[in-house]
């Protein structure tokens, strides 16, 4: 079985050692038998996978709409009922409502992907060319789930994540963000052939919306419902057709086009930066680098203690435990237990599916 690091796993380990040693699936492998929180990012996210559902895109809204709050609706039901459950439905269904009426106004792409399972090579940076190998001779996986991948009218490929946030981002932090230029990396791995352009951060302000103005008459392509681009053009060069990069689009392209775009309306924010070839290949070193430490036997499991994160950590107590030199094993086994062999992601609708312009994208090759 080859050895598989899922994006939020190295984002564990670059946040925090022991929190990964504990939550790991290649380490302990804890995970608590206490109910799962409500998880509003997670549900919008859920409902963003069908609004933005390739196959359905050029379907009318009054049919798309209600799977999209059904949806949001499902994964908000799943957690066990609460005041803060039900405090999280009323504000993702506010939330929910006020991107419905806005991102008509700012997409200007059409859907190709969602939910889509990625996973690359991690190179051996000691050996250039080599991919890198466990001491048992498995081969060393990087594994993400791409919310949405999307085309725009020069015909360039962008990866999309949706976030909802308490406060929007300063650039420096997305500019920075090396998931997403690994996420970049990894899906040209996955989908050999495939360039992509940069990364689109779609936020949405988890913040009641009073006076938000008056509300958009037009989209932002012309197209009329959801806007963006349609999977079929009636031209007879339409984009469902197998060659996704049509000539006269690359010929039209921009030259080098802006490194960042941005724009604000109403609770959404959408930042799009261009990824150079140089930076998506020095995430790649990077995530090399870091695989070497995590396999490393000797790698030492230092905690990292920060109010950013450890109020959120569902290893406080054993932490707290170790830090005051005390066995935190009874409570490891009383309140944890192992979860699967490796990270699981629940498929989700149009995962690794079906859909509009699924149909013309190369396969990914047997790993
Ligand atoms: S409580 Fe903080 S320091 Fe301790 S494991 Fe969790 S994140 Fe790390």
């Amino acid at each position: 079985m080859d050895y598989r690091v899922s994006a939020p796993e190295r984002a564990a380990f670059k946040r925090c050692r022991r929190q990964w040693d504990f939550g790991s699936a290649q380490r302990q492998n804890l995970q608590t038998v206490e109910p799962a929180p409500p998880d509003l990012n997670r549900a919008i996210c859920d409902a963003l996978a069908v609004y933005y559902y390739p196959g359905m895109w050029d379907w009318q809204s009054h049919i798309v709409l209600p799977l999209v709050r059904k949806a949001f609706l499902r994964t908000m039901e799943a957690v066990a009922p609460s005041p803060i459950r039900e405090a999280d439905i009323e504000l993702g269904t506010d939330l929910l409502e006020q991107y419905i009426a806005w991102a008509p106004s700012l997409d200007d792409f059409g859907p190709l992907k969602i939910e889509t399972d990625v996973e690359a090579l991690v190179p051996d940076i000691r050996q250039p060319d080599r991919g890198l190998l466990t001491s048992d001779g498995r081969r060393v996986l990087y594994t993400e789930r791409i919310p949405l991948l999307a085309v725009d009218a020069s015909d360039e490929y962008w990866v999309v994540k949706h976030q909802v946030v308490p406060e929007w981002q300063e650039l420096e932090a997305l500019l920075l963000d090396e998931a997403a230029v690994a996420a970049c990396w990894a899906w040209e791995q996955t989908y050999l052939g495939m360039s992509i352009a940069g990364t689109v951060h779609n936020e949405i302000l988890r913040s009641p919306s009073d006076e938000l103005g008056p509300l958009p008459t037009e989209t932002r392509t012309g197209r009329p419902g959801r806007g963006g681009y349609d999977q079929n053009e009636p031209s007879g060069g339409g984009r469902s057709i197998p060659q996704l990069q049509r000539p006269e689009r690359l010929q039209n392209r921009p030259g080098t086009g802006d490194r960042v775009e941005r724009e604000t309306i109403s609770l959404l924010r959408r930042t799009r930066i261009r990824r150079s070839r140089a930076e998506i290949e020095t995430a790649t070193q990077q995530i090399g680098a870091e695989l070497l430490e995590m396999l490393d036997p000797e790698l030492a499991l230092y905690p990292t203690p920060s109010p950013a994160h450890c109020p959120q950590c569902i290893f406080v107590a054993p932490c707290l435990a170790m830090t005051e030199g005390t066995d935190p094993t009874l409570d490891l086994a009383s309140r944890f237990r192992a979860g699967p062999a490796v990270a699981a992601y629940e498929p989700r609708l149009g995962a690794g599916g079906s859909g509009g312009r699924n149909i013309a994208m190369p396969p990914p090759p047997p790993m």
